[in-house]
């Protein structure tokens, strides 16, 4: 019997849809190897990463710095006995609360985007004695029961129902609708700074102000889910501080793990989280944490990793990479306008809006035959993103943009017939 291949075996012990997407995009060879903003495909293609794993790679592909770190760790402590304390969660939980705006402080550490929201959601109901929440359309904030409940496409919620009943989504970035929403009985108010799902969206100035002022009313928890936003990427290290503006729980994921480690934090301001004083176990993890626990080898990574972002100034290259990226993009749709309607975001956190359905899909596929790694949002079809490491160099972004207006210029021979 002939060996099956990877693609096969994709589809059939993992998922045979995904195997049928690789396959209609003429994926034919999987990553083996990475490093800064490049992939490298078992081919030896080199891809310039655009959509930074999914935005986890900030640092880029093992920094490293980052590596270093997690192999000292390796030769001390992984995963810990979780009878004694280790050290550091402690060390990464006063990191978070230094670099978090406001009287944010006390971090519950998890493994992943979803668990963070989750934890901002169960812990807004015990602060608050209240069960509603309220969102937004175009929300992400996981895929786990609670997070998926707030989150805000039905595509991805309708085969789950029953979810958390009470939850009112509003569109994003209408202050009034939000303070229509919202009363005496909302446990919370669960916002992305900036909606990278839903398409990029920045809300008008004001808003996240707006925000925190009708909680304050209500006495509502507000969570700002700065899981895709954080870290730096908008040139600042978390998207709220555009506005000045502090929540009380903030989740953080992805660009923590400093490109090496899954986790997530909800970082709390004492008054939200005054329960634990009472109630230490009442919200735990076995690998993630709460209850003194957490990972040292996980932790250790997202120490380094938050070292790195303040020595590199993440934020400053964000602002001046993303400047340079974003006049390239614009000049592009002005070329291309039946390809690209509009371009927008911060820092590093740029969307395309493509000018039709289907044309978003089709430059995808372009980018990739030029070997660039573009990402769509998983809310919204009609956006492309470009969330790419920070550490990508000048050039790579410079060729990049030759990349995409080629690759728009195809497009466009058929666009006008779509
Ligand atoms: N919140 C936001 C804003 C996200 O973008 C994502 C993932 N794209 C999540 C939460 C969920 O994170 P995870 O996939 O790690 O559960």
């Amino acid at each position: 019997m002939p060996e099956s291949t990877w693609l096969e075996d994709l589809g059939r012990y993992i998922n045979p849809g995904i195997a049928r997407a690789y396959s209609f995009l003429g994926v034919l060879s999987p990553e083996v190897r990475a490093e800064g903003a490049f992939v490298y495909d078992a081919a030896g293609e080199r891809y310039t990463d655009m959509g930074g794993g999914y935005g986890v790679m900030v640092h880029g592909y093992l920094h490293p710095r980052i590596v270093a770190r997690a192999k000292a760790q390796l030769d001390k402590i992984a995963l810990p006995s979780r009878s004694l304390p280790v050290l550091e969660p402690i060390a990464l939980a006063r990191r978070l609360a230094e670099i978090t705006p406001g009287a944010l402080q006390y971090s519950f550490f998890c493994n992943s985007g979803a668990e963070a929201n989750e934890a901002a959601l169960k812990f807004a109901r015990a602060r608050t004695g209240r069960a509603t929440f309220v969102s937004t359309h175009g929300a992400f904030h996981g895929k786990t029961f609670g997070a998926l409940s707030v989150s805000g496409r039905d595509l991805y919620k309708d085969p789950f129902r029953p979810l958390l009943a009470d939850v009112r989504l509003v569109p994003y970035g209408d202050a009034d609708a939000l303070r229509a929403a919202v009363d005496d009985t909302v446990a919370g108010v669960i916002l992305e700074p900036i909606q990278g799902e839903g398409g990029v969206i920045v809300p008008p100035d004001g808003y996240l102000r707006a925000a925190r002022e009708i909680c304050d009313a209500h006495g509502a928890m507000l969570i700002f889910d700065e899981v895709q936003s954080g870290m730096g990427r908008t040139g600042h290290y978390f998207a709220c501080e555009y506005e000045n503006v502090a929540p009380d729980f903030l989740t953080v994921s992805k660009a923590l793990g400093g490109g090496i480690m899954p986790i997530g934090a909800c970082v709390s301001t004492p008054d939200a989280v005054g329960f634990l004083d009472e109630m230490p176990l009442i919200h735990t993890s076995t690998f993630g944490g709460g209850g003194g626990g957490g990972a040292p080898l996980a932790t250790a990574v997202a120490c380094e990793a938050i070292d790195v972002m303040r020595d590199e100034d993440f934020c400053g290259q964000a602002v001046s990479k993303g400047a340079f990226l974003a006049d390239g993009l614009r000049s592009i749709q002005r070329e291309f306008p039946e390809v690209i309607s509009e371009v927008r975001g911060r820092g590093l956190m740029l969307g395309l809006e493509t000018a039709r359905e289907g044309v978003g899909g089709m430059l995808m596929s372009e980018l990739l035959h030029r070997r660039v790694l573009a990402l769509w949002t998983l809310n919204n079809e009609r956006v492309l993103r470009m969330i790419p490491p920070i550490v990508i160099p000048l050039e790579a972004l410079e060729e990049v943009l030759r990349n995409i207006r080629e690759a728009a210029a195809e497009v466009a021979l058929v666009a006008a017939d779509l």
